[in-house]
């Protein structure tokens, strides 16, 4: 039988404009032109299943921090047909609050999370700030109540969770971060998370300074390219480029983009 192949789209739910450059790379970049961020979460789905990937950040965590929350990352499923209510399986790539948040908002989801990430955010190194700053205390109690409550799907390493769909633990940002592979039409996507936060990072490559082991961050960068099908099938975590690249899902108002389409041709 046929490998199954999927839709991919990026929800766009906020953006942080007061970035420059030398916010962004590990290898000094001097200059301070501004490089914004954009956040998301993603949603992969084909006629038998939707799978969502990461889950963002929710108002309260927005407020501590300063954020602007554009919208709602799981209301925003509504523009795809699709409630949280209806979501079955959630692949959490890693803990941080950007991505592991509203988990309250999909209550009949499974967690997909690899046994590292799960140990990184409860064990030692979480004493240090340097290493839990991007974590939220809550988004982490709320995935181990989940465990308890047989909500959540351990992997170790690289593991299919459904035909064409695979994780893949890469490390580096955080010890237990994982991307996600995926069949489309046009091939082999990786969404990458925040293995590469942007696409200079792994071009340089010079890693996003929120890092747990420079070395498996930049070895991970090799791993991308050779899960996926072309680099142009990459994308990357962060960058407001995806939103450049790839083309509008209906409305744009919607600000959803599919990855599944080829990108648009560049200048
Ligand atoms: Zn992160
Ligand atoms: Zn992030």
């Amino acid at each position: 039988m046929a490998l199954p192949e999927y839709e991919i789209f990026a929800l766009r739910y906020a953006r942080l404009e007061e970035r420059t450059r030398r916010d962004n790379f590990i290898v000094h970049d001097p200059h301070d032109d501004a490089m914004p961020m954009d956040y998301f979460v993603w949603l992969i789905r084909n006629g038998d299943r939707a799978i969502l990937v990461d889950t963002g950040f929710n108002a309260r965590a927005a407020a501590e921090r300063g954020r602007t929350l554009a919208r709602c990352p799981i209301g925003a499923l509504a523009h795809l047909g699709l409630t949280g209510e209806q979501i079955q399986d959630v692949v959490i790539t890693h803990l941080h609050y950007d991505h592991a948040g509203n988990l309250g908002l999909l209550p009949n989801a499974r967690f997909h999370i690899q046994d590292e990430e799960v140990n990184y955010a409860c064990g030692r190194h979480m004493c240090k700030g340097l290493f839990r700053h991007a974590y939220d205390i809550e988004d982490v109690v709320d995935l181990v109540r989940r465990v308890y409550a047989n909500r959540v799907v351990f992997h170790n390493g690289r593991e299919e969770i459904a035909p064409g769909v695979e994780v893949v633990r890469i490390g580096g940002h955080t010890n237990g971060l994982q991307s996600v592979r995926v069949h489309t039409a046009r091939g082999w996507v990786v969404l990458a998370s925040d293995a590469s936060h942007y696409y200079e990072n792994m071009e340089k490559p010079s890693p996003f300074p929120i890092v747990f082991n420079v070395g498996d961050m930049v070895q991970g960068y090799d791993t991308l390219r050779a899960l996926a099908q072309s680099p142009e099938h990459i994308i990357p975590g962060h960058d407001p480029m995806v939103r450049e690249r790839y083309p509008f899902w209906g409305d744009p108002v919607n600000d959803i983009v599919a990855l599944h389409l080829p990108p648009k041709a560049t200048a």
